[in-house]
């Protein structure tokens, strides 16, 4: 079926498109190389009162079995302009790029904001969706603008920075205003020449015998350290079908913290698990209270498991089904829930489930 410019296709499956390798077809698929192509999509999606959404590399999301019912819009757009502004660069990058190819880029012009990031699967335009972070960085810190079309009116409109409010893995495009945005291009303010970020305990330690290393040494030490976890996407390295991180860090009051300090027979002073926020709230690695509560790194049931790097990556073990991971994830989620009284919210997006899979969840 063809409407103007765009190729409208029925019944495509999904799980090939996403690195879970789950979920059913989407009942529309598109595939958008342009703006004029994304306005025509959202026309077709409106006209017909279809639910839509946007995918990219489908590295964080997890697809119902019964896939989505509505039209589902893959981003290619592509396209990187330049401009210099006061010893800034300026770059603007089509939605559809590959996130680690921009990346190797930025290192290799000398170009200083997001060598922290390398290694990060998906599309520039999903960066700015969930504030894609790593290693001491997050993309909040370099994003200065971002082009939509907004999904009712087809019309394009520009975020500055404040306006997207970029907190831990959130934006308005995945809170208040999510669904109703199709990211186009994205600008990032990068400093030319600039020194690298060594923020992170794990990254320092690893670049510890160079003195003063370069955005390329920094990039292949965050390289190295995925390929050992497992989490680098790319030819020539072992990785496991999943979406990263399955669940985000939870962020806790004083209180809890508090709390949950008293239950592992806590003790005052600094911890490889807890991190002070500015407002007084602190985050607590996800990780150590799933392994806390007895899940371990390379623990299997059936075909989901546990990634054996690393314990807040699920892993699709054979031909799991959404369903299947889905309950896994809630099994932990409950278990969390019931030993700390802290509910894990999912950071991989759930597409094409009627309501939410979680029991835990609201
Ligand atoms: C092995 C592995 C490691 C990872 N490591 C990290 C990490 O270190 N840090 C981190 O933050 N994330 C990480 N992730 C998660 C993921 O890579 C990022 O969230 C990435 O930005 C997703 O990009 P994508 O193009 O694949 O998005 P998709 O999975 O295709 O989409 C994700 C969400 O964004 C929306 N979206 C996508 N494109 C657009 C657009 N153009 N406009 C509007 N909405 C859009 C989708 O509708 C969906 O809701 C990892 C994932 C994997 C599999």
């Amino acid at each position: 079926m063809g409407s103007n410019t765009i190729d409208i296709r029925e019944n495509v499956p999904l799980a090939a498109l996403t690195t879970f390798g789950v979920g059913g077809p989407a009942r529309y698929f598109v595939q958008v190389s342009s703006e004029n192509e994304a306005v025509a999509a959202l026309a077709f999606a409106r006209e017909r009162d279809l639910d839509h959404i946007a995918l990219g590399g489908g590295s964080n999301v997890l697809i119902s079995d019964e896939g989505f019912s509505g039209l589902v819009i893959l981003n290619r757009i592509k396209g990187l302009t330049v401009e210099e502004a006061d010893g800034n660069v300026l770059a603007h990058v089509g939605s559809g790029e590959d996130w680690q190819d921009f990346t190797d880029l930025c290192v290799a012009r000398d170009w200083q904001g997001v060598e922290c990031l390398a290694g990060i699967p998906g599309t520039v335009g999903a960066s700015p969706i969930q504030n894609v972070g790593a290693y001491g960085q997050e993309v909040a810190q370099v994003i200065s603008r971002v082009r939509c079309l907004n999904t009712d009116t087809g019309k394009a409109v520009t975020f500055d920075n404040e306006t997207c409010a970029f907190r831990y893995r959130e934006s308005i495009f995945n809170t208040g205003e999510a669904g109703k945005y199709l990211v186009l291009c994205v600008t990032f303010k990068l400093k030319r020449g600039g020194a690298p970020v060594l923020k992170y305990r794990e990254l320092e330690a690893y670049l510890s015998g160079i003195p003063s290393p370069s955005l390329a040494d920094v990039r292949d030490a965050v390289i190295a350290i995925r390929a050992g976890k497992g989490v680098l996407i790319r030819t020539g390295y072992e990785s496991f079908k999943s979406a990263g991180s399955f669940f985000k860090n939870p962020i806790v009051t004083q209180a809890q913290f508090k709390h949950i300090e008293s239950l592992v027979g806590g003790h005052a002073g600094p911890t490889n698990w807890a991190w002070p926020m500015p407002n007084g709230d602190v985050k607590i690695s996800a990780a150590w209270l799933i392994q806390r509560s007895g899940f371990d790194r390379g623990y299997r049931k059936g075909a989901v498991g546990i990634s054996p790097h690393h314990p807040l990556i699920l892993i699709n073990g054979a031909e799991a089904s959404a369903r299947e991971i889905v309950d896994f994830a809630a099994a932990m989620q409950q278990r969390i829930l019931d030993r700390f009284g802290v509910l894990l919210k999912p950071e991989a997006r759930l597409i094409g489930f009627s309501s939410s899979p979680f029991s835990a969840l609201p």
